[in-house]
């Protein structure tokens, strides 16, 4: 199984990606975790990196591309992985995509942990506390400061991204704001259903295309959002007002079960033409011609 996880910081790629290693056998090439590993162990990539990280920026793609290249030449990655972290910008992707392609290795889907943004500098605050709880030595880009200039980050180069996998057919978005077992369960389910794990392959599985997959996780969503009964409700209804205020539609800050569980090509385009104006418009178009 070969996947990418997509989502802001604090939306749980971590936490779901060492579930997934965990249940089918595979790894996890987090390039935050090498970078943090490159810092402390004071290398040329980590004495180049340390800085940016430490303020929120991000490191430069010929670096990220490099670890990357070198890590899915190891052995322990010909059975499957999970990219966390990795691809991060557009041009991130295109050169993922020529690698793969070199190293005639199939992607199967790029997860998409979809989150009410507000609820993201909470979490971080909870995974710190947590980490000091444990003696644990705390990320030092783990402040608010520096959290909220990793979000603009996520939102202005890696947020693409979501347009990029759901034109090539790979993107499937789950509702990220579910508790961490349904997340896990949710995955699992779709990963299933296309076909994406070896368990499933050797069953003779069928692959179902990621958009059909898609409207199922949709379902799911809704199902998982009544359940959850009035709060469920309720939170969707202030995240519409917010939407209404903001005036932006189809941004994930204002995602909620209801809107996480939106057909993914659809919202993609909705946030593609919101937010980046004119180059959303022109994708419109484009498509629409085609
Ligand atoms: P986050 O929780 O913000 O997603 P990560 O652990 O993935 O944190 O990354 C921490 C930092 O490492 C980023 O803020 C950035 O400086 C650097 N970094 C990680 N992955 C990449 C990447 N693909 N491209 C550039 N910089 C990266």
């Amino acid at each position: 199984m070969r996947l990418i996880l997509l989502g802001p910081p604090g939306s749980g790629k971590g936490t779901q990606a060492q579930r997934l290693i965990h249940r089918h056998g595979i790894v996890q090439l987090s390039t935050g975790e090498m970078l943090r590993a490159a810092v402390a162990a004071q290398t040329p990539v980590g004495l180049k990196a340390k800085d940016i990280m430490a303020g929120g920026g991000l490191v430069p793609d010929e670096i990220v591309i490099g670890i990357i290249s070198d890590r899915l030449d190891q052995p322990d990655a010909t059975k499957g992985f999970i990219l966390d972290g990795f691809p991060r910008t557009v041009p991130q992707a295109q050169a993922l995509d020529d690698l793969l392609k070199k190293k005639h290795i199939r992607l199967d889907a790029a997860i998409e942990l979809r989150v009410n943004e507000s609820a993201l500098l909470q979490r971080v605050e909870t995974r710190v506390a947590e980490m000091r709880a444990r003696g644990e030595e705390v990320r030092i880009d783990d402040t608010p400061e520096v959290l909220t200039k990793r979000l603009a980050s996520y939102r202005s180069l890696t947020e693409p991204l979501i347009h990029y996998y759901s034109e090539r057919r790979k993107l499937l978005t789950v509702d990220g704001m579910m508790t961490i077992e349904h997340v896990t369960r949710e995955i699992n389910r779709i990963l299933a259903a296309i076909g994406a794990s070896e368990a499933s392959k050797k069953a003779g599985k069928k692959a179902v295309p990621a958009r059909r997959v898609a409207k199922g996780a949709k379902t799911t969503a809704r199902k998982v959002s009544k359940s959850a009964g009035k709060g469920a409700n309720k939170g969707v209804k202030a995240s519409k007002k917010a939407a209404k205020a903001s005036g932006r539609a189809g941004k994930p800050a204002s995602g909620g079960a209801k809107n996480s569980s939106r057909k993914a090509s659809a919202s993609s385009k909705a946030r593609a033409a919101g937010k980046a104006g004119k180059t959303g418009k022109k994708v419109t178009k484009k498509r629409a011609k085609a």
